[in-house]
Formats: C-alpha cells, sequence, structure tokens
C-alpha cells in the first residue's frame, strides 16, 4: 500500500507564479527585473506602518490576537460599520477559501465570470461545489444579465470581480445595485473589490452603501494592492455578522500575523494618503495606455491597476518570453483565461518605459 491523497487533490488548478520561484523579492529588486506579474503596488508601505510593522516585532515571541480587536475596530470606524461585521484574513484569498468552505456542501454551486480571478476554481476544487463560468460580455466585462440568470437554489456563492482580474474592467456600482435586487437572497454574494481605489467611476466606498440593504452580500478588499503591503498578506470583508463569524469558524484563530495586524491597522489611518499614491498610477495608466494604441494594440477599458492587452498577430510565448530577456516580468494571458493576451501591472515611470521599449522591439 503506498500513501493516497483525498480526490480533491486531482482538481486543484495550481498556482503559476508571475515571476521566477525561488527568488526572494529583494533580490528580484535588486537584480533589476521590472516586476509587472502581480499586480503589486511599485511603492513601499506609507513611512508609518514601516514604523508600526518595527514596533510589533518587538513582540513576536508572543501569538498574535485571535480576534486582530484593533484591526477589526480600526477598519469599523474607517467603514462606519461595526466590528462584528469585519472579517479579516491571511490575504483577502484566505477569506475567499474560508468563505467557501463554510457555504458550500458537495452539489453547492458557485457562481463566477471567466476569466476572472485566477484564485477562485481553487474554491469548487476544495469544497466539491460545481462551478458555473460565465463567459465575460463584448468589453471584457461582467455580463451581469448572464449570471443572474445562472442562478439557482444550489447557488451559495456567487463572487463578482470589479474591477475585473485580468481584464481590468469596472461596472458602476448602480449596475452592481441593479444586480443584487435579482439576486435571491439564499446567495451570499462576494464583491472582490482588491483593485477598487484604481477606479475612477464613482466615489471607492459607494458599494458600502449596499450592505444596509442587502443582508447577503460581502464587500472583499485588501492590502495587498493600493496599500503595497501584498508580502505580509492582509485582507478584509464587510458583511453581515454571520458571514464573519462563519468565516471565523472554519479557519485557525492564528491566521492574520502579528506585524501583519499592526501594518494594517495603522495604514487604515492613511488610507487618504495611499489614494493620493493612486493618483500616480492612474497618471502612468493614461501614458501607458495612449502608448499601447500607439503600438496598435487593443486594450480592455483599465480601471485598475494593469492592463489587459489583446497581442493581436503577435505570438503571446515569444512576447512574455522576449520581455523577459529583457528583465521585464509580464503575465501570460493563457493560464489566466485570456490566450493572445498579457496582462501588464503599472510599476514605475522607469519600469513602464522598459516594458513599453520592449514591446515595440518585439512587435517590429
Ligand atoms: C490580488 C487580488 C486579491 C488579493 O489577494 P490577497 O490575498 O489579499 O493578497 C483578491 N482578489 C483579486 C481579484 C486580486 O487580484
Amino acid at each position: 500500500m503506498t500513501v493516497t491523497f483525498a480526490e480533491k487533490l486531482a482538481r486543484m488548478p495550481g498556482y503559476q507564479a508571475g515571476v521566477p520561484t525561488g527568488q526572494a523579492p529583494e533580490a528580484i529588486a535588486a537584480g533589476g527585473i521590472a516586476q509587472l506579474a502581480s499586480n503589486e503596488s511599485p511603492f513601499p508601505p506609507h513611512p508609518k506602518v514601516i514604523e508600526a510593522i518595527v514596533r510589533a516585532t518587538g513582540a513576536m515571541h508572543r501569538y498574535p490576537d485571535p480576534d486582530a480587536t484593533l484591526l477589526r475596530r480600526r477598519l469599523a470606524e474607517r467603514y462606519e460599520t461595526e466590528p462584528g461585521r469585519v472579517a479579516v484574513g491571511n490575504g483577502s484569498c484566505e477569506i475567499l477559501l474560508a468563505a467557501a468552505e463554510a457555504l458550500c456542501e458537495p452539489g453547492a454551486e458557485i457562481l463566477y465570470a471567466w476569466p476572472a480571478f485566477s484564485m477562485y476554481p481553487y474554491l469548487p476544487a476544495l469544497t466539491g461545489a460545481r462551478e458555473i463560468r460565465v463567459p465575460l460580455a463584448p468589453g471584457d466585462v461582467h455580463d451581469l444579465e448572464a449570471m443572474a440568470a445562472e442562478v439557482t437554489a444550489a447557488t451559495q456563492l456567487l463572487i463578482v470581480c470589479n474591477p475585473n482580474n485580468p481584464t481590468a474592467t469596472h461596472l458602476p456600482a448602480v449596475e452592481i445595485a441593479a444586480f443584487c435586487e435579482r439576486i435571491p437572497p439564499h446567495v451570499t454574494v462576494i464583491l472582490d473589490e482588491a483593485y477598487i481605489e484604481f477606479q475612477t467611476n464613482d466615489d471607492p466606498d459607494a458599494t458600502l452603501d449596499l450592505l444596509a440593504d442587502f443582508p447577503n452580500l460581502v464587500v472583499l478588499r485588501t492590502f495587498s494592492k493600493c496599500y503595497g503591503l501584498a508580502g505580509l498578506r492582509v485582507g478584509y470583508a464587510i458583511g453581515s455578522s454571520t458571514f464573519r463569524a462563519a468565516v471565523d469558524a472554519v479557519r485557525q484563530p492564528f491566521s492574520v500575523n502579528a506585524l501583519a495586524q499592526a501594518a494594517g491597522a495603522e495604514a487604515v489611518l492613511h488610507s487618504d494618503d495611499v489614494l493620493f499614491r493612486v493618483e500616480s498610477t492612474i497618471a502612468e495608466r493614461l501614458r501607458v495606455e495612449e502608448a499601447l494604441a500607439e503600438l496598435g494594440l487593443e486594450t480592455s477599458d483599465s480601471q485598475a491597476n494593469f492592463s489587459w492587452i489583446d497581442l493581436g498577430a503577435a505570438e503571446e510565448g515569444e512576447v512574455v518570453a522576449g520581455l523577459a530577456a529583457r528583465e521585464v516580468a509580464v503575465r501570460a494571458g493563457t493560464p489566466l483565461g485570456g490566450p493572445g493576451h498579457i496582462r501588464v501591472t503599472y510599476g514605475t515611470a522607469e519600469e513602464n518605459d522598459r516594458f513599453l521599449t520592449g514591446l515595440s522591439e518585439l512587435l517590429d
């Protein structure tokens, strides 16, 4: 007899890293690679956040607060809600996994658009739920009409990624509100807003107002992107207190480490400053998209910190490899569900220039 693993193991999609694994982030940076493959912030966190992290290292021999009391209270104050409605996780990815675990038995249905975030296929694979993928509409936007039509009595979880990763498109809050009206109350709707701070259609907090009307709605956010804290792993969700309790029940109590809690609790105090820095990413977005248009490439309407580029006649693998040879890391579209595309994060102006120069050489 040999060791056998659970059946679900064969269903797991596996994660393809954006940059060669086995390299520390600081080595990648020191090696001069423009890391435009993982939608991170090119800016380090706010100096006060770094100070808070350093302070927290003084108590590293203790377990973290299992209730993340300070972090949840600060988030509740910032978003004018109760701490009991704020779930925190080891990255918002952990909250997604825990939500599926808490909501789905084998045979349940999980509904999401495709292409969307590469983590979503983990949820049905882990829980034995059935996945329903709804193709994006023209313009690479969520087809909310088609998604609503796929809801059944078995639908336990519906995820809307807005702005959508990898296509960068965003639907305004009024459309999300009209969609929520149509979704029956037995369906938990997770609005994954990892990139919400980068869109310019609405006030970034517009969808939070919907929580009062829809007890089945959960707004999911992260410190990984605009706050520049991807390496620490901390995200949060605001929804009902029953959702928060369910997520907490299925995970280990210490999933958000002490440094991450301290960082998040400080970072929320500086969200206005972070939004100010977001503006420089948006300025780069306009510049890069214009340059791409001059190269004759089509992009979907980006409302995030990255572009989804249709390579047209150019060959995806060759472009990705050619850019890698020029020390520019971008994400190939095929594993993300969009053959013939690449996804490119906006970095610093210098990194973006290197990307644009490399790309124009490759297209020549
Ligand atoms: C990056 C990203 C997240 C954030 O994941 P963390 O676990 O918080 O780092 C969540 N959703 C989407 C769509 C993302 O692209």
